[in-house]
């Protein structure tokens, strides 16, 4: 049996808080674990620029309905999902994904929650445990599937490297250069050439 665990920001949906920041003029939200590396210090930051702007959850998430997913992403999960068991693995929120996946047609998410208090405010997030990515894709491996996974950044690279086939999708070019060893694809057609491709080498 063979499972397709894909990441979600830059493969099927734009990256959640830059957009948000385009979409609602708010720059500082731009700022990623490259700027800020302890990342507790970055979330406890963009939380405190959320209440300050008076952005509660159903604000923040009337925004992030808006982005959709990216060109394309529906009918490639759609025709994938037909072929394989896919499992979409993210370092995002729960609250912040439910709008698109809605639009993605509901596929299986694991990744981390938000805690809001009754005003609609977001007050905390808690991380469901480190490195859940790579960790999942062991773990799926314990139940005996095989599994293909694919991802565009730094930080699927640890999944991409767990998984029996890593693929990267739309990557920057220093990830490029410093994992030679995965494909890269640049498109929804590429990636399912290769996936398909992995399916029968693994
Ligand atoms: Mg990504």
């Amino acid at each position: 049996m063979q499972l397709v665990c894909l990441d979600l920001e830059g493969v099927l949906v734009p990256e959640i808080w830059i957009e948000f920041a385009e979409r609602t003029g708010i720059p500082e939200l731009r700022r990623t674990t490259r700027d800020e590396p302890n990342y507790d210090t970055l979330m406890k930051y963009r939380l405190a620029l959320l209440k300050q702007h008076n952005l509660g959850l159903p604000d923040i998430q009337k925004v992030i309905s808006d982005m959709g997913p990216m060109a394309g992403a529906k009918d490639f999960l759609d025709a994938l999902r037909r072929d394989f068991q896919v499992m979409i693995l993210s370092d995002t929120f729960y609250e912040f994904a439910m709008p698109l996946m809605a639009q993605l047609g509901m596929p299986t998410l694991f990744c981390h929650k938000l805690e809001a208090d009754a005003a609609g405010f977001v007050v905390n997030y808690h991380l469901r445990m480190p490195n859940q990515k790579m960790e999942s894709v062991k773990r799926f491996k314990e139940l005996n599937f095989k599994v293909i996974a694919a991802g565009d950044s730094y930080n699927d690279t640890s999944m991409l490297s767990e998984a029996h086939a890593g693929i990267l999708f739309h990557p920057p070019q220093n990830v490029i250069d410093e994992f030679p060893q995965f494909p890269v694809t640049m498109n929804y057609a590429e990636l399912r050439t290769e996936i398909d491709k992995a399916s029968r080498r693994i």
